[in-house]
């Protein structure tokens, strides 16, 4: 076993209590600045190479499988250090200005038990450490690109709840977001939660505040806890309330996300009291029709074209701001509830 730290997740002052000599803010950019790489990883200077050598473990979590969608995007399997694996989608977009979408895993498998989404039939394997999650996000950005942050936003909606691994999401923002690094702008990254009330509060309090989503995915507790275990413990009424009191700035925006199941959620009645539970909050409504999963195992359907814009015509008539995610890389297993390592 090796006890070198892995460098992905140090930062400066972690070098400079390893023993490094000189400013340490200039060797974690050589480790944390793609584009300063060449072909085998940092380029380093003999002091750096010396401290490397003795200290620092610098291997990627290993790229295992890519699966290229029609629509651009690639689902890539990555390998830890101890052979767990991880998903994560590369999304670029090509209209307009170039712009890139990495949607990250936090944990390997999910303990939320949610009960239309592929990954919690993994339950949790165990959380990722903040250096498999930069780790994660480095050896995608070096297959494909981009090598810099300016065209980067990363979101938290890969497998597990980020929420239920925060130390580790933090310590991930703090590297990813120093501006001596990728300097990745907090307004470019996007947590996502289940309702994770404790892990919420302690995100409050990030020194690189990130935007919010929350998984919403029914208007009333009955429904929503058959579908998410863990509106038991946070229910509806104090996930809005601890909403209200989310510090993002003026002119942000809370996404909610709202997967539409066929029968279950889907009804106009269930539009109304969304949108009534909404009330004032400034936010960005996601419906996101199902993604089957499963070859007959998926126990729900997706809603018919029609019942999805009469659901999206409601809550816009009652004041929601509100699109329709066409999750990206739907044929390749890389779409919103279907990252299942196995
Ligand atoms: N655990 C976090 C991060 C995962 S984000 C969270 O719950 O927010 C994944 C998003 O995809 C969530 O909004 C989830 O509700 C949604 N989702 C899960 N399974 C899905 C499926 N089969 N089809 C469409 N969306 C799904």
């Amino acid at each position: 076993m090796t006890s070198r730290a892995s460098v992905w997740g140090l930062v400066p002052a972690d070098l400079r209590a390893l023993g490094y000599p000189r400013d340490p803010r200039h060797l974690f950019g050589r480790f944390q600045r793609l584009q300063t790489w060449d072909a085998e990883g940092p380029v380093l200077s003999r002091a750096a190479r010396e401290l490397a050598e003795a200290s620092l473990d610098l291997s990627l979590p290993r790229i295992v499988e890519e699966a290229p969608s029609q629509d651009g995007s690639t689902r890539v399997v990555l390998a830890l250090a101890d052979g767990a694996r991880i998903e994560a989608v590369h999304m670029p977009r090509a209209v307009r200005r170039p712009r890139v979408t990495v949607c990250l895993s936090s944990q390997v498998g999910c303990a939320m038990g949610c009960t239309f989404c592929a990954t919690a039939r993994m339950g949790l394997v165990r959380n990722l450490e903040a250096h498999e999650i930069i780790g994660q996000l480095f050896a995608v950005m070096r297959r494909y690109g981009p090598l810099s942050s300016d065209q980067l936003s990363l979101v938290f909606m890969g497998m597990g709840e980020p929420l239920h691994n925060v130390e580790a999401v933090l310590r991930a923002l703090d590297v990813l977001c120093d501006p001596a690094g990728l300097g990745i702008a907090p307004n470019r990254v996007t947590v996502s939660t289940a309702g994770h009330l404790q892990g919420l509060e302690r995100l409050a309090r990030a020194r690189y505040l990130p935007l919010l989503a929350v998984s919403v995915n029914a208007a009333t507790d009955a429904v929503r806890r058959q579908l998410m275990p863990i509106d038991k413990k946070w229910p509806l009424r104090e996930l809005r309330a601890a909403l209200a009191t989310w510090p993002q700035r003026p002119h942000q925006k809370i996404t909610l996300e709202y997967v539409l199941l066929d029968g279950i959620n889907d009804d106009l009645e269930s539009a109304e009291r969304l949108a009534a539970w909404i009330g004032d909050l400034r936010h960005l409504l996601n419906v996101i029709p199902f993604n089957a999963w499963g070859e007959a195992g998926s126990p729900y359907r997706a809603p018919s074209e029609e019942k999805v814009q009469a659901f999206v015509a409601r809550v816009h008539e009652l004041g929601c701001l509100v699109t329709v995610r066409r999750s990206r890389g739907r044929d390749v297993r890389g779409a919103c509830g279907t990252l299942v390592a196995t």
